[in-house]
């Protein structure tokens, strides 16, 4: 059984902060920054990319609360929500979690996104490739 099923059946000790039928979010034992939370799938699931739908979008509502919330009682006002899927992303514990970071002024934490270019041509071939319509 994987360290998060772990703690969702009990079977590990940690900071709960919120329970309901699907989620449990707990203070993430590595606190990046000052109430670094995660929300994690009762159900084992692997990744996002195994995600039933439904369960996708109670996470979305679930995490704009939990995020409020966080920022209300810490004042961070400054979060990054970030899932981490397979290795190559850094996935560290594979089953679903949704990380919580409240951002603070100078709290050393960086994320760095690559300012990749790309040609006009080489942006339509890709947005062609990716286009997508709503079912
Ligand atoms: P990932 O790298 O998979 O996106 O993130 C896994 C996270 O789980 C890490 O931030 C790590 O600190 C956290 N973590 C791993 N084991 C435990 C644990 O036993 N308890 C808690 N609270 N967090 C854990
Ligand atoms: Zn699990």
């Amino acid at each position: 059984m994987c360290v998060f099923c772990k703690i969702v059946n009990g079977d590990i000790p940690s900071h709960k902060i919120y329970e309901d039928d699907d989620f449990i979010a707990i203070l993430d034992i590595a606190q990046s920054t000052i109430g670094h939370a995660l929300i994690i799938t009762k159900k084992h699931y692997d990744n996002v990319f195994a995600l039933p739908e439904e369960t996708a979008g109670k996470l979305g509502a679930l995490a704009v609360k939990l995020a409020n919330h966080i920022n209300g009682v810490l004042g961070a006002g400054n979060m990054n929500l970030l899932n981490n899927a397979g290795p190559l992303a850094g996935q560290t514990v594979n089953h679903f979690h949704l990380h919580l970071i409240p951002r603070y002024e100078n709290d050393g934490m960086i994320i760095k996104f690559d300012n990749n270019k790309l040609t006009e041509a080489e942006f339509n071939d890709l947005r062609a490739k990716l286009e997508i319509t709503k079912k």
